[in-house]
């Protein structure tokens, strides 16, 4: 089987909620997200997806995808796509870096080993451990009362974990959580997510204050000496988000116990052959996951299910629907959340055919 063709779409998810904000004032208000299909001379297809949570959020960014996969795309052209490493291989000599430019690609392999060998993707990560998974639902900043009200709303639709977003004003950042805190029934998990948003100065201010809260500590500041330093300061349970970007970076932050949990971003390592490495190095070391990306839609969704559905539970946190958030469907086969939880379906790789890019000219492709 040789791969014979690559094409790229770009998507627009506008958001349900109309706009998603975090730290230091930054928003989104309708996501460019990129669906990539490797096609094989088999008559087989495989699709992947990576959504930068626009540009100022990780060193990505969407267009900067697209011209990263049309950069490889035409080296992999006559490859063997069942061999997914020796493809990576081949990425990595063209193109240093950039995992959130291969990760997509990575997907769209194994969608294809799996509908080669006739199994879903979760039974090839390891093997289904969860028939559901909980889902946690981000709150985009805004005033405590409107952030006490959102969580209102999500609770009523089944959700049971939540992700607040913070890394503002500090002062602002406590009224934030103890009005949330207060608006959630006691067996509700409430993480506060500073998307690295503090100085040194305010996280620890701001931890200070909450300490006798049920929360949770996300990425605080920036850079992983700083979170390191408000992790010793707090007793609260700690997460790791933007600073783990590959294994060495889990590897060092388990030596120095810098967190209980980490957020599992699949394009931000490169996709689900580097992901499952973190994520197995995390069960080994019983540090707890939120299986995730940057954003998407139901291709990245349905990547998170699968990877999320095989983690085992004692070291499963929470995970994101990230479809249900935007206006767009682009596979009515997709995991659609059921309460506060989601699963997937047994066909196939993905088992998903994304209808929505058949309407769509692509934004390039390349074939032999
Ligand atoms: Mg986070």
């Amino acid at each position: 089987m040789k791969i014979s063709k690559i094409r790229a779409w770009k998507v627009d998810l506008p958001l349900k909620e109309g706009k998603y904000a975090w730290a230091d004032g930054k928003f989104v208000e309708v996501f460019d997200s990129t669906i990539v299909e490797i096609e094989t001379d088999e008559g087989i297809s495989g699709f992947g997806e990576c959504c930068p949570l626009g540009p100022v959020y990780l060193p990505s960014y969407a267009s900067g995808v697209r011209t990263g996969v049309e950069t490889i795309a035409p080296h992999l052209i006559g490859a063997d796509p069942t061999n997914i490493n020796r493809v990576n291989q081949l990425m990595d000599s063209v193109l240093c870096g950039h995992p959130y430019v291969k990760s997509p690609l990575d997907v769209a392999l194994w969608d294809i080993v799996g509908q080669v060998t006739d199994r879903p993707l979760h039974a090839l990560l390891g093997g289904q451990l969860q028939s559901t998974v909980a889902l946690y639902r981000a709150i985009s900043q805004g005033t405590p009362e409107e952030m006490a009200v959102s969580v209102g709303k999500f609770l009523d639709e089944g959700y049971r974990r939540f992700q607040l977003k913070v890394g503002g004003n500090p002062d602002d950042d406590i009224e934030r959580i103890a009005a949330v805190r207060d608006a959630l029934p006691g067996d509700c998990v409430l993480v506060a997510d500073a998307n690295g948003g503090w100085t040194r100065a305010q996280a620890a201010r701001v931890v200070d204050a909450v300490k006798d809260l049920d929360i949770f500590v996300e990425q605080p500041c920036a850079t992983y000496e700083e979170c390191l330093s408000i992790r010793r300061r707090t007793a609260r349970p700690f997460i790791l988000d933007e600073v783990i970007t590959e294994a060495a970076d889990l590897i060092r932050a388990i030596s120095n116990d810098a967190m209980d949990v980490i957020n599992l971003k699949i394009s931000r390592v490169g996709g689900l052959t580097k992901a499952r490495i973190l994520r197995d190095i995390c069960i080994e070391a019983g540090i707890a996951m939120t299986i995730e990306d940057s954003w998407g839609g139901d291709v990245a969704t349905t990547a998170i299910a699968h990877l999320a559905l095989s983690t085992p539970s004692r070291v499963y946190f929470s995970a994101t629907d990230f479809n249900s958030y935007c206006d767009m469907e682009i596979s009515p086969d997709a995991p659609t959340r059921v309460g506060g939880t989601m699963s997937v379906s047994d066909r196939p790789g993905l088992g998903i055919v994304p209808l929505a890019t058949r309407h769509v000219r692509p934004a390039f492709q390349v074939e032999s």
